[in-house]
């Protein structure tokens, strides 16, 4: 990175410790996987075995029991550091549901083989082909029958669900037209994916613009056993919406490690190239774009960490997670633009992992939440503007 003052970090040690880790894992690795679209198996063990996937689940067990603000600085050295955290990034949080939601033997039969990495449960599976962003119209349902519950629909973009065991499913319990609130009727499950595959559940891989083990799923009759329903049938739309404030801080933080890597290879290009019998760097056409990229990614980064600061404090964190996600994307894409134009034609070259990066940090002005619908959420609930939809 650019000179600076020194900071105090409290998280120096597990930076230093991440990033020791991700230089085992360079950019020829990445761009490998990049061009087959394969799972970074090795690196995701690796972080496994560190015991960073761990960092949110609590001692007692069997995790670190670290703060979301040691999570983010984790996160942001991965991606810091050139590498994509969007392997393996749900598991950290996605286990947040039964933690919060789940009842005493939940905890105890999942959480400890989530923290030793025995069980994968990084597949989430919300987004809908018909229903989108409108989470409140998903068509997929679920029927209770004895002691299962019976899942029948679809899913889309359920990421590395060919690389998870279990998948934390939001489904419909009670038909829209007969529940008084529009956030009612919709329960969260546990569902054992190794059980099913195959039969009552079809997986199929969605090659996409980067390398992400994403997927589409149809459920055909799934029996899913009730005492894997977590919290209140119903009740399920509260629990996960409490749980993507988690996610939108952790993502916040790839975003801006990914804007730091940009930065900091842009910066270096600009004062090694040479045109005109000058670097590149010495003219202000090509420093500006950097100096804004490193100024917007510092103020998101202070959005992050106060985010961060609140959730740990407790309370309603929705404009702060939401605020840190939109500003900590939209630094990362101009660093990003502004990555790829310092290097000229050699931005476009494979070999520089700038394109690969300029790829990736894409997504995240659309997932996990696009930023009209958090600009939707600030005017409405924040500022007190008429509803729009
Ligand atoms: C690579 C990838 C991985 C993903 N992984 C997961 C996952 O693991 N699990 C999961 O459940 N989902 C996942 N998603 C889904 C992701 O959360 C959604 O793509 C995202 O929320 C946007 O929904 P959509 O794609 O259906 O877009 P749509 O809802 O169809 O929206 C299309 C566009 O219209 C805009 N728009 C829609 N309504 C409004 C409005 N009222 N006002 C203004 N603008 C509007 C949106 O902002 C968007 O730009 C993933 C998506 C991708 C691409």
């Amino acid at each position: 990175m650019p000179k600076r003052q020194p900071e105090h970090d409290e998280f120096a040690d597990i930076r230093a410790g991440v990033r020791a880790l991700c230089a085992k894992f360079p950019g020829e690795y990445w761009r490998a996987l990049d061009r087959e679209r394969a799972y970074p198996t090795d690196f995701v063990k690796a972080l496994t075995e560190a015991g960073y996937l761990a960092a949110l689940i609590p001692e007692d067990f069997g995790g670190s029991g670290l703060s979301i603000s040691a999570a983010a600085a984790i996160l942001e050295e991965v991606h810091a550091s050139g590498g994509n955290g969007a392997a393996c990034h749900a598991q950290m949080y996605i286990m947040g549901t039964i933690l919060r939601h789940g009842s005493d033997a939940q905890k105890q039969r999942y959480l400890p083989k989530i923290a030793s990495g025995d069980l994968r449960l990084q597949a989430f599976g919300v987004t809908e082909p018909t229903s989108g962003t409108d989470t409140l119209s998903l068509r997929t349902t679920a029927r209770h029958e004895g002691d299962h519950y019976v899942i029948n629909g679809q899913k889309i973009w359920t990421s590395r669900a060919e690389h998870s065991d279990l998948m934390l499913l939001l489904a419909r319990t009670t038909p829209r037209e007969q529940v008084n609130k529009r956030t009612d009727g919709l329960s969260v499950f546990l569902v054992d994916m190794r059980l099913a595959q195959g039969t009552s559940m079809t997986i199929t891989p969605i090659r996409t613009m980067m390398n992400h083990a994403t997927t589409q799923i149809f459920f055909d009759d799934l029996r899913v056993p009730a005492e894997n329903m977590i919290g209140e049938e119903g009740k399920g739309f509260r629990y996960i919406l409490s749980g993507m404030n988690a996610e939108r801080i952790l993502i916040a933080a790839e975003c801006i490690g990914d804007a730091k890597w940009f930065i900091d290879k842009a910066t270096r290009y600009a004062k090694e190239r040479v045109l005109f019998e000058r670097p590149i760097g010495q003219n202000q056409g090509v420093q500006f774009p950097i100096a804004r990229a490193y100024a917007q990614m510092r103020a998101a980064e202070l959005m992050v960490r106060e985010a961060a600061r609140k959730y740990e404090a407790g309370g309603d964190i929705g404009p702060e997670a939401n605020m840190a996600k939109l500003l900590a994307a939209d630094a990362s894409w101009f660093a990003a633009d502004m990555c790829v134009q310092t290097h000229g034609g050699f931005g476009f070259a494979e070999e520089y992992d700038v394109e690969r990066k300029f790829r990736e940090t894409r997504l995240y002005q659309v997932a996990p939440i696009s930023s009209n619908m958090i600009l939707s959420y600030l005017a409405e609930h924040v500022l007190g503007l008429p509803r729009s939809y």
